[in-house]
């Protein structure tokens, strides 16, 4: 973004008058919540920015069932949050540790972070195996299954997401994420999350998605059936995290092979389901 390309800073009070603003600018208009990609990638086209940060949609609240993220909280409120931190053992939080650095994170909204749906993003497979939904405006507010979103050709259009929901857990939920990255601060080679419902010792359920592969992260139904009716032994994980390396489809990138990605899916399957397995074995 050049700095003269920018010639109105809009900030309206209502989503709805950010939409009525969004749609009167056309091709000249984009949103911004915190600005860490609009302010790296705006097309030269653009010269009207719309502050979402101003319509008050930042807050986290939890109810009996989910945990309502309000669009424009950064990832560092999220981080910090008491309600997110009780997530299966605080995976939300142990995952946005690995976002860059405290920096970005106070800067990054969690709103967008969902829309600019990084191929690479750390936030997407977990929230994906947490099953999060998200809340959209464009008029009328309409909710639905981040997976779903992402899968659906239409994604955001002139859309504004509003909140982020995450279901509270409970007893036999637990998490894991991993990332793959050069340094601590860098985006990820290769990151997987893994969520299992565990009862008398055994899974019953299980999500599992993968990030980076180079693609947008998506759940991985095949890994994913290998772990019903399994307690969570070493061989059962072995076992899963072969079967993530001979089926998730991986490609060559300026960041990495294919054929290394499929190493690294494998191993960071392997990392989350043991995480997960001395968590249980530790009675947390
Ligand atoms: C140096 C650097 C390091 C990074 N490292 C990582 C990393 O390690 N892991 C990782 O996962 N990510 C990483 N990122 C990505 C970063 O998390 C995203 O760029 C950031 O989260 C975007 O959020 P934002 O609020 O700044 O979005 P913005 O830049 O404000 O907006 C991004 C896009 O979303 C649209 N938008 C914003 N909010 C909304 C909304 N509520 N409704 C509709 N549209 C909206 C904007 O119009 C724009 O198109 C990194 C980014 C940078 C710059």
């Amino acid at each position: 973004m050049s700095r003269s390309q920018v010639t109105k800073y809009l900030r309206p009070s209502t989503p709805e008058e950010a939409l009525t603003l969004l749609r009167n600018g056309g091709k000249s208009a984009r949103y911004v919540g915190g600005g860490a990609d609009v302010a790296r990638t705006l097309p030269g086209d653009v010269t009207t920015l719309i502050d979402l940060c101003t319509l008050n949609l930042s807050s986290i609240e939890e109810s009996a069932e989910s945990i309502v993220i309000g669009a424009t909280a950064t990832l560092n409120e999220v981080l910090e949050n008491r309600s997110v931190a009780n997530v299966c053992n605080g995976v939300v939080a142990e995952m946005m540790r690995k976002v860059g650095s405290p920096l970005l994170r106070n800067m990054a909204t969690i709103g967008g972070t969902l829309v600019s749906a990084h191929s690479w993003s750390d936030v997407i497979p977990l929230l994906l195996v947490l099953d999060a939904e998200i809340t959209l405006y464009d008029g009328d507010s309409r909710t639905m299954g981040l997976g779903d979103l992402y899968a659906s050709r239409e994604r955001f259009a002139n859309s504004i997401l509003t909140s982020v929901m995450i279901p509270v857990s409970g007893p036999g939920d637990y998490a894991a994420f991993h990332k793959f990255s050069r340094t601590a601060y860098d985006i990820a080679l290769l990151n997987c999350a893994c969520y299992v419902h565990v009862e008398e010792g055994r899974c019953t359920e299980a999500r599992i998605a993968a990030g980076g592969t180079p693609r947008l992260a998506t759940r991985l139904p095949q890994v994913e059936a290998a772990l019903p009716g399994e307690a969570l032994s070493d061989e059962t994980i072995e076992r899963v995290a072969q079967v993530a390396r001979d089926t998730v489809k991986t490609a060559d990138d300026r960041r990495a092979s294919g054929e290394y990605r499929k190493q690294l899916i494998y191993a960071g399957v392997k990392s989350c389901l043991h995480e997960i397995a001395q968590r249980l074995e530790g009675g947390q």
